[in-house]
């Protein structure tokens, strides 16, 4: 592909021939746009050329989701130029965001004006845009407790090149229907993000982490559930097998105002933990080992002892479990996989693949037997992107 089509618009030293492979496809270009303007005239052009685009954050999760299926050359949009505004508003409770802010960037500045979003760091470059495209599930998600929840207002750029705005700066932000959440968790595959608008809450007042062991996997499940039945409330939660013997943990979080995280020590009492413990089990979060399949396996937080099961019969074993969200974290031999998505559609779980060997992506959808509203999904690929410009082949369904 001519990079000069590109260079025209982003300027010579922001267009770049070559740049590795994504899922075995050669990347041919990479452009990094510096403004929504940028970005749709990028889009436009690789339009008229016939090209696949990939937008990329930090590039932390290129490998997620299905593998890219380009019909053409493929592009990469690299959004990090787009590291503005970063305006945080503690008194309204909001913050302005370029898609490329790194999450790092973004947790310091809040920190320093005692605030937090759920926007929190796990890799190092993470990016605004990469997070919300990607909608990763974290040790602190909760049903009632995700990103999703407080995300209040996008610009996306679409396929055609048109610069568009969804949602707002307030909490009823919405009119007719909910572009915001369409968007999160869409891998690029419908628009490249440029900006955000998300909720901040203040820096609680006191955290504790505490935890209690069990002789057992099984113990620990149970030791969660009497967790979520006590009140407590806790603001996240894991279950982590001990590195040897059949043990396992229950690390928990909880953090407020004074009075109420006494109330929550009370009403289910654990040992206190050290902070390093939490950071072990984000880091085994973050970076699953690289050998076999790393699944994700997700049903009601009273299904995680099946979801073990379904993990164990299959030579599997668990990584972490997130009883507050009914996500079970494992590690799969290849040859495990087929039976286990077949396993979890057959006990109402959802099953994503989060890595594996290109081969075994290439043979299986990473999340599974087609969901339920596959046409209609199809639908609005198709008129969000009706050339299947961006990011194709990576969603459910490979659309
Ligand atoms: C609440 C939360 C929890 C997290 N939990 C985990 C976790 O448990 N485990 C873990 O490993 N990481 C976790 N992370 C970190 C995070 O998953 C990734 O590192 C991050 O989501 C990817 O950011 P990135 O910029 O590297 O994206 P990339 O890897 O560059 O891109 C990810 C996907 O998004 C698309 N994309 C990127 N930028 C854009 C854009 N601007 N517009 C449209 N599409 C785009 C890409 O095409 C790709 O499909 C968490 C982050 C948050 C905010």
């Amino acid at each position: 592909m001519d990079a000069s089509a590109f260079e025209q618009i982003v300027g010579k030293e922001h267009a770049r021939a070559g740049g590795g492979a994504v899922d075995g496809v050669l990347v041919a270009l990479e452009v990094r746009p510096g403004s929504a303007e940028e970005v749709g005239a990028v889009l436009r052009r690789a339009g008229e050329l016939g090209a696949a685009v990939l937008p990329r954050g930090g590039g932390t999760k290129l490998g997620w989701a299905n593998p890219l299926a380009p019909a053409g050359d493929l592009l990469i949009l690299d959004l990090t130029r787009l590291d503005a505004p970063l305006d945080l508003q503690p008194d309204e409770g909001i913050a302005h965001l370029g898609a490329g802010v790194r999450l790092a960037t973004l947790t310091a500045a809040a920190a320093a004006i005692g605030q937090t979003s759920l926007l929190s760091p796990l890799r190092d470059g993470d990016t605004v845009g990469g997070s919300i495209a990607a909608d990763p599930v974290g040790l602190d998600w909760q049903l009632d407790r995700r990103l999703r929840a407080d995300l209040l207002g996008l610009e996306v750029v679409l396929a055609s090149g048109e610069v568009t705005r969804c949602g707002g700066s307030v909490v009823k932000n919405v009119t007719g229907f909910d572009l915001v959440r369409l968007y999160c968790g869409s891998l690029g595959s419908l628009g490249a993000i440029t900006r955000a608008t998300v909720r901040l809450h203040p820096l609680p007042e006191r955290s504790e982490l505490r935890r209690r062991d069990a002789d057992s996997l099984a113990g620990a499940l149970e030791l969660a559930g009497s967790l979520l039945g006590s009140g407590a409330a806790p603001a996240g939660a894991v279950v982590q097998p001990a590195r040897a013997g059949p043990g396992a943990s229950l690390i928990w979080r909880v953090e407020g105002r004074e009075p109420a995280v006494e109330r929550a020590l009370d009403r289910f009492p654990g040992d206190p933990a050290d902070a390093s413990l939490w950071e072990a089990a984000r880091e085994l979060r973050a970076n699953p080992p690289v050998d076999g399949v790393s699944v994700r396996l997700a049903g009601r937080p009273t299904d995680l002892g099946a979801a073990c099961a379904a993990l164990a019969q299959r030579g599997g074993s668990l990584r972490l479990a997130l009883p507050l969200a009914g996500v079970v974290l494992g590690q799969l031999p290849g040859d495990g996989l087929a039976p286990l998505v077949a396993d979890a559609a057959t006990a109402g779980l959802a099953l994503a693949v989060e890595r594996a060997p290109l081969e075994l992506r290439r043979s299986i959808d990473a999340f599974g037997p087609p969901p339920g509203g596959l046409a209609l999904m199809r639908g609005l690929k198709q008129r969000f992107d009706p050339g299947r410009l961006l990011a194709p082949g990576r969603v459910a369904g490979r659309i």
